[in-house]
């Protein structure tokens, strides 16, 4: 079986997101966004949000600024601050879910994702914190992600990717994607792959050595 659940991270966008909004309902699909949260405090961003939260999608938080890998942030204060600022604002689209996406930098998995006082943070609120196990790096081959991304979902039985609403031109490839991944007999789920959930409701499923700084 090949299964697909969708993932799109760093907006929301005015000229992106209402597109991949409208190719998602018309496949019927639902998925979630992992916004900035800095975004949101612009009212346009803030209702794109809600449009999305309205439609049935979910919404992450994926970090305030999306400057610097949080396990990599001198301050653990700021780092927490990444996280709670957005955390508000998230409330304000009527989430209550508690979904966190590290930022890794161009899709890096490691020790640089959280730091221990993120961890902390994360621990206190009931996050899950939500990874991924495919990047066909849409930002930086608008072109050619698509084959990239059926390639990645064709070797492994349950792909979480990660695609991004920016606008890079990516995007205009993307019902293209959603109708050759439906022809290759993948099937849409919503839910994520255990693996890609070291943290489930605020509790380690898994020691969380591998993504957090070693530093206080
Ligand atoms: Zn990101």
């Amino acid at each position: 079986m090949l299964d697909l659940t969708l993932t799109f991270d760093n907006g929301p966008e005015p000229e992106v997101t209402p597109l991949v909004l409208d190719i998602l309902a018309r496949h019927g699909l639902k998925t979630t966004f992992f916004v900035v949260g800095e975004k949101l405090e612009e009212p346009a961003r803030l209702d794109l949000a809600r449009r999305a939260y309205a439609d049935g999608h979910r919404i992450g938080n994926h970090t305030f600024t999306h400057t610097i890998p949080l396990g990599q942030m001198e301050d653990s204060a700021a780092a927490v601050e990444e996280l709670r600022r957005t955390d508000a604002l998230v409330a304000r689209t009527g989430e209550t879910r508690k979904l966190f996406r590290p930022f890794g930098g161009g899709g890096k998995l490691g020790p640089h994702l959280m730091s221990p006082s993120v961890v902390d943070f994360l621990h206190d609120r009931g996050y899950s914190c939500v990874l991924w196990n495919a990047i066909p790096r849409d930002w930086a081959d608008p072109e050619g992600w698509v084959e990239t991304a059926l390639q990645q979902i064709a070797a492994q039985d349950h792909t979480l990717i990660v695609l991004h609403d920016l606008p890079t031109g990516a995007m205009d490839r993307l019902e293209e994607f959603l109708d050759r991944a439906e022809a290759a007999g993948v099937t849409f789920r919503e839910d994520y792959p255990e693996e890609c959930v070291p943290m489930l409701a605020g509790k380690d499923v898994v020691p969380l050595d591998p993504f957090v700084a070693a530093v206080a």
